[in-house]
């Protein structure tokens, strides 16, 4: 039986996109709505979890009982978790934090007087490796967002990343993934795989911290 009653437990969850910015008015960023990340802050909420949102930017209404702080990019990302990580026994990280980030932010806007540009990019910090690698004994649980190989790229992440769980999904699939209210998900953890249906993101977040709690209540 799962527990239900999630008081006293401190739940932090790293949510949406992040952008990088290219110059005053450009940024790299990618699809996701933040959808996913709010909809688990609401199931914990609901549980009597205390909770911190970190989110990027998305156009979605707090939940208004969390600790919501927002960044734009992935430094500012890391930063905060960083900074705020040990104060949690659960972390969830379901932000589609950007790769790579521009290695010079320009100051000015960049003109359009040549045929091509070229932008050099660096590699952002793993959020969640570097999590994993100083977790102890708190919980980490990730999300593996693929195109291809679903089950084994997320396999791949959740011992790569040293993480208790992950939350694999096919962007491919229709009316499913980034954007969506919908997700269809596999739950891998280090002893089971359990692949649901065509769900909405509310469902699938109540499944999602189920399994989150066995886990922590079975340690
Ligand atoms: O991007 P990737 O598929 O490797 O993401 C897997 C997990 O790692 C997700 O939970 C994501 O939030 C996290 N991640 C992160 N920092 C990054 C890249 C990914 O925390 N720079």
């Amino acid at each position: 039986m799962v527990k239900q009653d999630l008081s006293g437990l401190d739940i932090l969850i790293t949510s949406g996109p992040t952008q990088e910015a290219i110059d005053p008015v450009r940024y790299i960023s990618n699809h996701s709505s933040g959808k996913m990340g709010y909809a688990l802050a609401y199931e914990a909420l609901k549980r009597n979890a205390n909770v911190k949102v970190i989110s990027g930017p998305v156009s979605l209404s707090y939940p208004s009982k969390a600790n919501v702080v927002q960044v734009i990019s992935a430094l500012e990302m890391y930063n905060e978790v960083m900074s705020s990580y040990k104060d949690f026994d659960i972390i969830i990280m379901a932000a589609a934090v950007a790769d790579y980030r521009c290695a010079n932010i320009r100051d000015q806007k960049i003109k359009k007087n040549n045929e091509s540009l070229v932008l050099e990019l660096v590699k952002n910090p793993d959020i969640a490796k570097e999590i994993g690698k100083i977790k102890e004994n708190r919980l980490l649980i990730g999300f593996s967002a693929e195109t291809n190989d679903v089950i084994l790229n997320a396999t791949g992440k959740l011992n790569s990343k040293n993480m208790d769980m992950i939350i694999a999904n096919d962007v491919t699939v229709e009316n499913s993934g980034f954007g969506s209210n919908n997700n269809i998900i596999t739950i891998l953890r280090k002893d089971k795989c359990i692949k649901y249906p065509l769900l909405t993101k509310k469902e699938v977040s109540k499944y999602i911290i189920d399994e989150i709690m066995d886990l922590f209540f079975k340690r």
